[in-house]
């Protein structure tokens, strides 16, 4: 069989792959992205409707230029596609959990968050409790309730975007393989060789962009990150005025100071009466990406009885609900770096349930490693002590 040439390879087209293909291809370079199902699709990360972005990333000051960059991405591919893909309808975030509140591994969230827009100069104004209900009457917070609300923040249309990413790849001459499988590769030394059931494949660089699939198909470079299910849930309000997009921003509110003790949720987006709402979900874990995420009607029920009841106004109605994964680090941040044992293969893990906002961006960042030979971030290290000791850290402070 002949071998195909490429200079990279990019495994995995959800939200990171499609991101890094199109990074490249716009380099110049000659790119070949594979996926095992044609994206966008439901059985990994990338799916769902919406995603939220938010410029204050209270994750860390890292995230701040990469989301920046990502929002003005986001402009020039809609200027390309005559298409809306980031709604700056506002971010609120609501705190009742008196200062713990705990996001992506991250306490005192609240506050991280309030310390980054202030260092970084990004809009935002506070808000208390009572200013929170006459504004947004979808929400009901006590008086003594803290607000951050961020008019630059939003949600991005998470399909629209995906395709939009992959469409501008494949203008700069990408080669987009999909209902492909990857089934690994060697690395001799002089370069790459994948082989799939269509063809063999050579490449200096390997971009590793399969999400959820990436700690089973890197084995122990990628240990030390684990897949907990995420069950998104679409619901039809009583006040379904209250929830319409000039009245509703996307919300966060962190409500206790246990890492599940948060929800967030979208305002209508369309016609349809419905809002979608989450909690974060970091109790049960899994470990194999092939079978689905699981969704059921009692994860529903907790969601609307202990989490929105009180919270939000009127009362809600399950419609639907769609099963995820997210793949997390021990101290939330992303995995952005060569293998150490072959460099010229790049991890890119970056989820820990924020990942998409900064999508555009990382794709630039990788293929700046690609064409320097340089180094990732420190933030982002595989051989970081937070990432290799972390969990047994983050468990014994429990
Ligand atoms: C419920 C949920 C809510 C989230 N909310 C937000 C949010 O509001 N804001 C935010 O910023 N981030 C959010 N995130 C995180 C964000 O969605 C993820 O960071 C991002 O979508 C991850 O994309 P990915 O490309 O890494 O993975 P995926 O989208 O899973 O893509 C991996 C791809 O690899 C392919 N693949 C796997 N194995 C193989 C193989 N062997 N051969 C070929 N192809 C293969 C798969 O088919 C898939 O298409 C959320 C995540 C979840 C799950």
């Amino acid at each position: 069989m002949a071998v195909r040439a490429h200079d990279v390879i990019v495994i995995g087209l959800g939200a990171m792959g499609s991101a890094c293909l199109r990074a490249l291809a716009r380099a110049g370079l000659r790119v070949l992205g594979i996926d095992c199902y044609t994206p966008p699709h439901a059985h990994g990360s990338t799916h769902g409707e919406t995603r939220a972005t938010r410029l204050a990333v209270g994750e860390g000051d890292v995230y701040v230029p990469l989301v920046q960059r990502s929002h003005a991405i986001w402009r020039e591919l809609e200027n390309r596609i005559g298409e809306r893909l980031l709604e700056e309808c506002g971010f609120l975030t609501i705190d009742t959990s008196r200062g713990g509140g705990e996001l992506h591994g991250m306490g005192g969230f609240f506050d991280r968050t309030a310390a980054i827009a202030q260092r970084h100069g990004i809009r935002h104004e506070f808000l208390d409790g009572r200013a929170i209900r006459e504004r947004f009457p979808a929400f009901a917070p006590p008086d003594d309730a803290r607000g951050y609300f961020e008019p630059g923040g939003g949600f991005v249309h998470v399909e629209s975007a995906l395709g939009a990413l992959l469409a501008d790849a494949a203008a700069d001459g990408a080669q987009v393989h999909t209902g492909e499988t990857f089934p690994g590769f060697s690395d001799d030394g002089g370069g790459i060789t994948v082989r799939t059931d269509r063809a063999v494949y050579s490449a200096h660089t390997l971009v590793m962009t399969a999400g959820p699939w990436l700690p089973q198909l890197l084995g122990s470079a990628l240990a030390p990150v684990r897949l907990f299910p995420q069950q998104l849930h679409w619901l039809e309000p009583s006040t379904a005025d209250a929830f319409a997009r000039d009245r509703c921003p996307v919300y966060l509110w962190l409500h206790g100071e246990g890492p599940d003790d948060i929800f967030y949720g979208f305002p209508q987006i369309g016609a349809a009466r419905e809002i979608k709402v989450a909690t974060e979900q970091s109790r049960k874990q899994d470990s194999n990406a092939d079978t689905p995420a699981r969704c059921d009607a009692a994860s529903r029920d907790v969601l609307i009885d202990t989490h929105l009841a009180g919270r939000l106004a009127g009362t809600m109605r399950g419609l639907r609900s769609a099963g995820c994964r997210y793949s997390v680090s021990p101290d939330g941040h992303f995995v952005i770096d060569r293998l150490p044992d072959a460099r010229r293969v790049i991890a890119v893990s970056a989820c820990s349930g924020h990942g998409f906002k900064h999508a555009p961006a990382i794709g630039e960042l990788v293929a700046d490693m690609v064409q320097s030979g340089g180094p990732t971030l420190p933030e982002f290290a595989i051989d970081r002590p937070a990432l290799t000791d972390g969990w047994r850290n983050r468990e014994s402070q429990k």
